[in-house]
């Protein structure tokens, strides 16, 4: 139909008669003179229709928004004046000389050019219109542009594309799954993938040595902003290779896909230990570009009379940290009062700080609550350990460790962000040298990665002390996100089912769920590893997004659900039946 896109049409088609098929954008009737901006998905080109050409032009007056119209004109120069340098096509205009309605539009739900006061429910409901937005259209374009720039950089170093199963067995990475009933083994279930992690590593069984997959995983977990039900992840092993050569390839991948389509040179990717990423950071995903540290400060305060400090300080598991924040003794106390509030999200019961005035009075020249507790020799230790100046703001956290890293991590992110504190655009890294367990809430143990990462020690080691142990794994993170996470994994049959035994799974019960994998272990599974890089994610950041949502074409709403479809929906009675399910009542509360 078309001759070429109206997004594409340049000066130098000036001249040329063209057929163009789009969307009506706008129409706009200038005394006489009909204008319509018609969208395709390369751009909007401006045409003129003249009413000296009557049928035409009565077409052109009867057109509305989003109809779909064919074309035939001639691309001429805008006139002087009218040029509209930003646009693409903002040179040249086409003169209309035939125009046919392909389809009528009814009024849109919205119009495509003021989405932002547009509820995302009302988007979602109508996410077709949505998606003709051309801020939309950009962003999937990318996501189209990195997909395949990441399969020909896979292809290219000697990867194999290879799909594994959907419906499958749970797989373990710390969510829920999502479960589909079986007809033909009634009373059986499938899972959904969490990820294909125990395929791509039989894979390794089987020899085919450099695997990856953009592979759809599903979580059913309570939803965060930056999370989604089903999500892709770019997901790669390989064979015969270990933790640094693994992590030179996909940094080579990142830093190269960062270069080609955003011009970035993201540069070498510094490492620092997950030990160090929480104490210095609080969180084991580091916003580098943030210059703040939190800073120990609980060995001053272990013999103050105030419980608060002195309770946590003298605590193994507890810690007691210090945040400066440069020239922050500018924040109003009602900023403060928010912030205190922030990070009781985090199980944090107050947040203590103290404004830096006059250091040069000692005690007296520091603006605090909390001061008159510490006394001026610990008060001023403290400033001295962080190297306070006067204009500065020091905040702190005292209680669980696990509370004062998730609290004050947070807020140093927040606070950085507030007072523009960020001063790189891109600040990569990995993390290394992460525990192979962590203790959860009801005392048990759970893998801090998933169960099929590699110990660095003997099984007769990490049984004696599973908490001491640390895992052969390392995340890539990117401006305090996490990119991509991987490890190198188990491939001897007695080290997983130590594994197995620490999380408390029994050798039956092991059998049972991972037999498989057991088995293939026994036959000549070469030593292997890998990662996966959230996709979803990673164009995020790539289009400076702030919602995973923005990125995906039909997304889940945080309640998982779907607007568009209104998924998940019930199913007949027949389909239950045959499914050998029935409903319990819905009993109501
Ligand atoms: N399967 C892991 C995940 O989904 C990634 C990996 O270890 O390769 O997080």
């Amino acid at each position: 139909m078309r001759s070429l896109y109206c997004g594409d049409l340049r000066k130098a088609q000036v001249g040329e008669e063209v057929t163009l098929v789009g969307w009506v954008h706008r129409r706009r009737d200038h005394g006489g003179v009909i204008f319509l901006d018609v969208r395709d998905r390369e751009g909007i080109v401006q045409v003129v229709f003249d009413p000296d050409r009557e049928q035409s032009f009565a077409i052109a007056n009867s057109v509305r928004n989003e109809f779909v119209i064919e074309i035939k004109g001639l691309v001429r120069d805008r006139p002087q004046g009218t040029i509209n340098p930003e646009m693409g096509t903002g040179e040249i205009e086409v003169l209309g000389k035939e125009l046919v309605i392909l389809n009528k539009s009814e009024t849109p739900p919205f119009q495509l050019d003021d989405h932002q006061q547009v509820s995302e429910e009302v988007r979602l409901k109508n996410r077709f219109m949505d998606l003709r937005r051309p801020e939309m259209q950009q962003k999937l374009r990318l996501r189209a542009a990195v997909s395949s720039a990441i399969r020909n950089f896979l292809d290219d170093n000697g990867f194999l594309d290879i799909e594994t199963p959907i419906l499958t067995r749970a797989t373990p990475e710390g969510a829920r799954d999502y479960i589909v009933p079986s007809r033909t083994h009634e009373g059986n279930f499938f899972a959904l993938p969490q990820s294909p992690q125990l395929f791509k590593q039989l894979l390794m069984v089987s020899g085919f040595d450099r695997y990856y997959q953009i592979a759809r995983c599903f979580r059913d977990e309570d939803l965060r902003a930056d999370r989604q039900p089903e999500f892709t992840q770019i997901d790669i092993e390989m064979s015969f290779m270990d933790q640094d050569e693994i992590m030179a390839v996909t940094e080579k991948m990142i830093t190269g896909l960062f270069a080609d389509k955003l011009s970035v040179n993201l540069g070498e990717f510094p490492r620092m230990t997950y030990a160090d990423a929480m104490t210095r950071f609080g969180s084991d995903k580091p916003d580098l570009r943030n210059p703040m540290e939190l800073v120990d400060v609980g060995d001053l305060m272990a013999d103050i009379e105030f419980k608060v400090f002195a309770g946590p300080a003298n605590d193994a598991d507890s810690r007691v940290a210090a945040l400066k924040v440069p020239g922050g003794a500018k924040l109003t106390r009602k900023l403060i009062d928010e912030y205190t509030k922030f990070v009781s999200i985090y199980g944090a019961r107050g947040l203590a700080w103290i404004k830096v005035n006059e250091l040069e009075k000692g005690a007296e020249g520091l603006q605090s609550p909390i001061v008159k507790f510490l006394g001026e020799d610990v008060a001023m230790a403290i400033m001295q350990r962080l190297g306070a100046v006067n204009g500065d703001l020091v905040f702190f956290g005292a209680d669980k460790t696990n509370i004062v890293n998730e609290a004050l991590g947070a807020l140093r992110n927040k606070v950085g962000v507030d007072l523009e504190m960020l001063t790189c655009d891109w600040a990569p890294l990995w993390v290394v040298d992460w525990p192979m367990f962590e203790k959860t809430s009801d005392g048990g143990i759970t893998a801090l990665h998933h169960p099929f990462t590699a110990p660095n020690c003997t099984p007769q080691e990490l049984e004696a002390d599973p908490l001491a142990a640390n895992s052969i794994a390392y995340d890539m993170v990117l401006n305090g996100c996490e990119l991509g996470g991987g490890s190198i994994r188990i491939h001897k049959a007695e080290m997983q089912k130590a594994v197995f035994r620490c999380l408390g799974i029994s050798d039956e019960e092991a059998e049972e769920k991972f037999g498989f994998l057991l088995n293939a272990l026994k036959y000549g599974a070469p030593p292997h590893g890998g990662l996966a890089f959230g996709l979803d994610r990673l164009i995020m950041l790539m289009t400076g997004t702030d919602s995973i949502r923005e990125v995906i074409a039909f997304p889940k709403t945080q309640t998982a659900a779907c607007p568009l479809t209104n998924a998940p929906g019930e199913v007949s009675k027949e389909q239950l039946k045959e499914l050998n399910i029935r409903l319990r009542e819905k009993i109501s509360v």
